[in-house]
Formats: C-alpha cells, sequence, structure tokens
C-alpha cells in the first residue's frame, strides 16, 4: 500500500494475484500438517483429482510449490532435449518470457513475433510447420490467455493448424491467467502439456502452479534429455498415487486449493465463465465510452479475464496509476516491457461480482479525471446500463 493508511478493503484490480476470498483464506488458515501423515494423502488426491477438473481432462496433473514460472519450466525440461526446436509465438510480455527461458535451457527457440494486439495466428503457425519438412519442430508453445496484453488465443485453432498438416510438434500451453476463468478443455482441445498458476482464476494466493500432461507429452518425456531432477514429472509418480508429494508440499496452499475446486465446481464452470463474459463485457464498453483504446485489436480476441487500456498520446499510464491508488486505494495492472507505460490493465477476474467492477470501474473513471486525461464522462453508467439491461442481470436476479 506504499505506506498509505486507508480505511475499508484494497481494490486488488490487477490481473492477478486475484482477490482471494474470505473462505479459501479460512480454508488454509489451519494448523500445519504431517505431509507423511495417515491424513494427508486425502488432501493431495482430492486437489489432484480436483485439478483433473478444472483442466477438464483424464489425464495427469502435477503440482508444483512454486509460482507459474516453474511449471512453465517443467513442461519443457520433461519432453525436450538441448538443441531441440520449438515454435512459439509472442503475443506480448509472458510469451516473450517463456520464448526466453527456452532459449536459455539451451533450446532453438524459434520466436514469431506478433504485435501484441492479438492472439496467437494460426495461418502463420501453420506456415512455419508446413515449411518444416524434416519435422524438426517439436513443440509449438502459445499463451492462452496473454496477461501484458488482454488477448486470448483460439486453442482449437492451433491444434487444427498442427493436425492438419500432420505435424508431430507437441502443443504447450500457458493458461495461467486463463484457467478457471475462460473456457479451457485439456483432452477435448487435443492439448499435449498446459502450464497454469494459484494466484489467477483459482483465486489463491500465489505459490502453486501446475502441469496437466497428455499421453503424448508422458511418452516424449521418456526420450528427452534436458537435464531435470525437481520439475521431473516421474518423481512425483508414486507419491501422487497416493496423494503425496516427494517432497513437503505446500499443504495450507493445498487445502485452499480444495476450498477454491469445491467453489468452482458448485457454481459450475460455465457459470464462471458466463460471469467472467458479463463483466469483461461491461468493462469494455465502459472503456469504449471514455474513448480510450483497447491494446487488443480484434474483438473477437479480447479477454473476459482483463482489460488492456491505451493511454492517449503524451500522459503516462504509471502517473495514472499512481494517482488512483494514492486516491481510491486501488492497484491496477501495468504496462509490461514494450508497452510500459502506454498501458493500464483492468483485472475482472476470479472471485469478482458486479459492484466490485463497478467499484473499480468508479476508481479508474475519477483516476482519468484527476490524472487530467482527456476522455468521455460517463463509462461507468454505460456498464451499469450493461449489467441491468437485456436479461444481462446479475446471476442471482430472479
Ligand atoms: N504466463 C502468464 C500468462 C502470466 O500471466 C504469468 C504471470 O502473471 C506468468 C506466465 C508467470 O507466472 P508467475 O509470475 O506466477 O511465475
Amino acid at each position: 500500500r506504499g505506506g498509505f493508511i486507508m480505511a475499508g478493503r484494497h481494490f486488488l484490480q490487477i490481473p492477478g494475484p486475484s482477490n482471494t476470498p474470505d473462505r479459501i483464506l479460512r480454508a488454509m488458515d489451519q494448523p500445519v500438517p504431517d505431509h507423511r501423515g495417515p491424513g494427508f494423502g486425502d488432501i493431495g488426491a482430492k486437489s489432484l483429482e480436483g485439478m483433473k477438473k478444472i483442466f477438464k481432462t483424464r489425464q495427469d496433473v502435477v503440482i508444483y510449490p512454486a509460482s507459474g514460472t516453474g511449471a512453465w519450466e517443467a513442461a519443457l525440461v520433461n519432453t525436450c532435449s538441448p538443441g531441440d526446436k520449438v515454435l512459439m509465438y509472442e503475443t506480448g510480455h509472458f510469451a516473450f518470457l517463456w520464448s526466453n527461458m527456452a532459449k536459455r535451457l539451451g533450446l532453438d527457440a524459434e520466436v514469431i513475433v506478433g504485435d501484441w494486439r492479438h492472439g496467437a495466428d494460426p495461418v502463420a503457425i501453420a506456415e512455419r510447420l508446413s515449411a518444416d519438412k524434416a519435422r524438426e519442430i517439436k513443440a509449438v508453445c502459445v499463451v492462452h490467455n496473454e496477461t501484458s496484453t488482454g488477448s486470448v488465443t483460439q486453442i482449437p485453432q492451433i491444434r487444427k493448424a498442427i493436425d492438419d498438416l500432420g505435424h508431430p510438434a507437441l502443443l504447450m500451453v500457458d493458461t495461467i491467467s486463463g484457467l478457471a476463468s475462460i473456457d479451457f478443455r485439456f483432452d477435448e482441445w487435443g492439448i499435449d502439456v498446459a502450464v497454469t498458476g494459484s494466484q489467477k482464476g483459482l483465486m489463491l494466493p500465489p505459490g502453486l502452479s501446475f502441469n496437466a500432461v497428455g499421453a503424448r507429452a508422458k511418452e516424449a518425456s521418456k526420450k528427452a534429455t534436458l537435464p531435470r531432477s525437481y520439475w521431473d514429472w516421474e518423481e512425483m509418480k508414486g507419491p501422487n498415487e497416493k496423494g503425496y508429494f516427494p517432497y513437503t508440499p505446500a499443504s495450507l496452499m493445498l487445502y485452499g486449493l480444495n476450498e477454491a475446486i469445491d467453489m468452482l465446481l458448485e457454481e459450475g464452470l460455465d457459470n464462471v465463465f458466463d460471469r467472467h463474459a458479463r463483466l469483461a463485457t461491461a468493462a469494455r464498453a465502459a472503456v469504449e465510452h471514455w474513448g480510450l483504446e483497447i491494446l487488443c485489436a480484434e474483438p473477437g480476441h479480447r479477454s473476459n479475464v482483463l482489460t488492456a487500456v491505451m493511454m492517449p498520446e503524451g500522459h503516462s499510464a504509471d502517473r495514472f496509476r499512481r494517482i488512483t491508488l494514492e486516491a481510491f486505494d486501488m492497484s491496477l495492472g501495468n504496462g509490461l516491457s514494450k508497452v510500459a507505460d502506454k498501458v493500464f490493465r483492468i483485472g475482472h477476474l476470479g472471485d469478482f461480482n458486479e459492484l466490485m467492477l463497478m467499484g473499480t470501474l468508479s476508481g479508474v473513471e475519477m483516476g482519468l479525471e484527476l490524472a487530467g486525461v482527456p476522455h468521455e464522462k460517463g463509462g461507468v453508467m454505460v456498464a451499469m446500463r450493461h449489467l441491468t439491461g437485456n436479461g444481462a442481470a446479475g446471476a442471482n436476479a430472479a
């Protein structure tokens, strides 16, 4: 909070970490258990099985006490060998970081650089794969929901591009900020490895990350020779079968995870996705009314997790965010690397509802005013109309 003393709740409206609901905090507020004791296997098994439902898979899920970056590394080191060619698509900052990691791990990462305003282009991927006559490309890596730009990649189109060419490359998907907020179907979409983290749609604090591992990826891991130890899927297998882990797991996070899984399944994943879509539509309507440009240029790629908003020429996004934080105790996401100070990001994900959105948008509109950013007043009213008009009323309306 930067040293400010403010009454009421801080508005954490960055696109992850998202707000952790009290129900999850209470579930985590327990004495630390014996992670090798007789009761713990049920906890671990519930987490591992529950995450399969969230990923929509019957394949294996692996859980690491690590941030999402760790599970990125796990996806690569378990499936690839030194010098392997991997094709990555730079949708934004996070896709760039993943490709950078691949290079540092000794992979030959070829990057298709996008304009940071769209999801990954299946045509560009198909063109590159079709030129790969020797079938050297071992994996195609894409980010499902690019958190730095608010753009979504249509994963089934990427799978189709690979399959239409009969190319054997694995499909690896970072859904760190997509899972449990927007539709994701590991099995149905034919994904080979998925990566996610705890601090976005799963509504937990940062600290857990996950791989979902398909049969072809498991097969590839038998031959892959990049050095791996901590991240090795094989190490997990035996202990995981009984709900245990080969090291000390983040046990209290697993209590929280089990509560999060219960909450998501009680609401129903489709309802969770609908809620995100409803709130995101209202947020985008407000931004458009303000006359500010949404970074994602293709309406069909716009994310229901966050909206990245471009600042008018000559105005600093970071100054606007600082003013908004100081005046209204709300954190908005900053622009990362290439778009630093040029965009701000409104997170509308996780444990989030209509009135939280209205508080958020009010904070943005007042912040724009205080920061002297030219805008058309009344975006908040437009969002309200979206939430009440045309049957778009909240999920609990009679
Ligand atoms: N990939 C995406 C899409 C992300 O949004 C993030 C974090 O925000 C990461 C990767 C990196 O995850 P972490 O910061 O948990 O290591």
